[in-house]
């Protein structure tokens, strides 16, 4: 790798920032360090904590299995930075190259990482919101209050939204021996993620394990008692619900409001960047040193038609944070681009769930291997002829082979012989999603769009 005098130079004396102290934050600023960068470093989080795992809240810390401060994520080196905890970013002065924090001070940099994920969307009325036992599940103070609240054994907990988060939620209390009842806008859980089939599947597995799941509904009001705790919800099929817990799962926001008026083409859908993690500006120019990576970040991928994927994956978060970090000290032909196949995982009801490609951009699905019925199986999704994503229930062996077909725009329906076919051969049906422009928590995976340089589309900032 040729290195220039700049070049050079940043990399002994520069000055990086990166804003969001979390997953992608912190696997930035090693892979900083581990590819030489010896200047300053400074990580400013709004978080009081040091960087965790998301992923156990749901999964260990409700079950009571780990506490909520016990999913510190492990340190792969020494960082030497200069932490700013317990403090937002609240404004960004591209000129000046400066970021505003919320205690009024300043930090100047050379290079700056944009890494401020997202956060769970919160109930849509404050009052109702503020009931005692109405919770969100984002960040491990969230977890530990759950985690508190289902050790004290409600008599019913409601889950509003049966996406990844509620579904998981829902396990949980199950696993805890609690009555819970899911509550879901559309006709099945996961359906936005994975499509209809899928969903009428993990609907079966929530109902096997007791979950009085109810599809088709929404929740119209959360309900107090004198004292402000919660007490009823009443649902659009007109019928009510008595409950002392409710857990929001309606999907995440990305952090982007801090960039308001920044000039970063930053809105509601996240911080768009190109392969090679390099914001865009307002006008659809990509900006010198701005940076970006994880769940906030949109970008264009070629395998599927360059339009921007906006990813809320932690493996994603990851591979984005070390390639922005590697391209922020590297000369331009060093650069590499972003070209991760999206992939994710869950754990609920005992199965455990992986998912490799862009689920909702399929027309339709096959099952490949094992079968739906026994809730053990690999599918595989198709669009226009080819394999562009793929799904498996407890079968998780398949998801690399799958990469690789969805890698090589390999034909759907899949044409090869392998073992464990499904009794009745590979039949594609209709995969099944809801029209995306519903209202609903929304899957893990979207395409957001063309490039902001496009003139079909109209960019949104958070604030006008
Ligand atoms: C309960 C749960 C379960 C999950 N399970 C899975 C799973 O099974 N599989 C999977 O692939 N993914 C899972 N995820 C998603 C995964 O955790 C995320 O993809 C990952 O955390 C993204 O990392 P990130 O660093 O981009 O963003 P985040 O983890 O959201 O971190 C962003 C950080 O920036 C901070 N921040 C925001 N705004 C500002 C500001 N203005 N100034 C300073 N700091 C700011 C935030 O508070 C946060 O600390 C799960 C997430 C949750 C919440």
């Amino acid at each position: 790798m040729s290195v220039d005098g700049p070049t050079r130079t940043f990399r002994r004396q520069g000055r990086v920032v990166v804003v969001g102290a979390s997953l992608a934050g912190l696997r930035a600023a090693e892979t900083l360090r581990e590819e030489g960068f010896t200047g300053a470093l400074t990580m400013i989080g709004d978080e009081p904590h040091g960087p965790y795992d998301r992923p156990p809240l749901s999964k260990q810390v409700l079950l009571g299995k780990t506490p909520a401060d016990g999913t510190a994520l492990p340190r792969r080196r020494a960082i030497d930075a200069e932490w700013r905890l317990g403090v937002a970013a609240t404004g960004l002065d591209l000129t000046e190259k400066r970021v505003r924090l919320a205690d009024g001070q300043e930090v100047g940099f050379d290079r700056l990482l944009i890494a401020t994920g997202t956060r769970a969307r919160p109930w849509p009325r404050d009052a109702e919101a503020d009931l005692d036992g109405v919770f969100v599940l984002r960040t491990s103070d969230d977890a530990a209050r759950l985690d508190q609240r289902l050790a004290a054994r409600p008599r019913r907990v409601l889950v509003i939204g049966a996406g990844f988060t509620g579904s998981e939620v829902a396990s949980a209390c199950r696993e805890r021996g609690l009555e819970v009842t899911v509550a879901e806008r559309g006709p099945a859980p996961l359906v936005g993620a994975l499509g209809g089939v899928i969903g009428a599947i993990a609907a079966e597995l929530q109902r096997e394990h007791g979950v009085d799941l109810r599809c088709c509904i929404t929740v119209t009001a959360l309900e107090g008692d004198p004292a402000g705790r919660l007490r009823r919800a009443h649902l659009s099929d007109g019928t009510a619900l008595d409950v002392d817990v409710a857990v929001i799962a309606l999907g995440a926001m990305r952090n982007t409001e801090w960039l308001a008026g920044s000039g970063l083409g930053a809105g509601p859908r996240g911080v768009a960047c190109d392969a090679g993690c390099r914001a865009f500006d307002v006008h659809g120019i990509v900006t010198d040193d701005i940076f970006v990576a994880g769940d906030v970040a949109r970008s264009p991928h070629p395998l599927f038609g360059y339009q921007f994927l906006s990813l809320e994956h932690w493996g994603n978060a990851v591979a984005q944070a070390e390639t922005a970090a590697h391209n922020m000290i590297s000369a331009g032909p060093d650069r590499r681009p972003h070209l991760w196949v999206p992939a994710f995982w869950s754990a609920q009801f005992g199965v455990n769930i992986k998912s490799v490609g862009v689920p909702p951009m399929g027309e339709e699905i096959a099952v490949t291997q094992g079968s739906l019925a026994e809730h053990r199986f690999a599918a595989a999704y198709g669009f226009q002829g080819r394999v562009i994503a793929a799904v498996s229930f407890d079968h998780a062996r398949w998801i690399d082979f799958y990469r690789e077909r969805i890698e090589s725009a390999a034909p759907f329906p899949p044409d090869f012989t392998g073992v464990d076919r499904p009794p009745g051969g590979v039949r594609p049906v209709p995969a099944d999603f809801p029209d995306p422009a519903l209202p609903t928590h929304g899957p893990t995976v979207t395409l957001s769009g063309y490039s902001p340089s496009d003139r079909r589309v109209t960019f949104t900032p958070a604030r006008a």
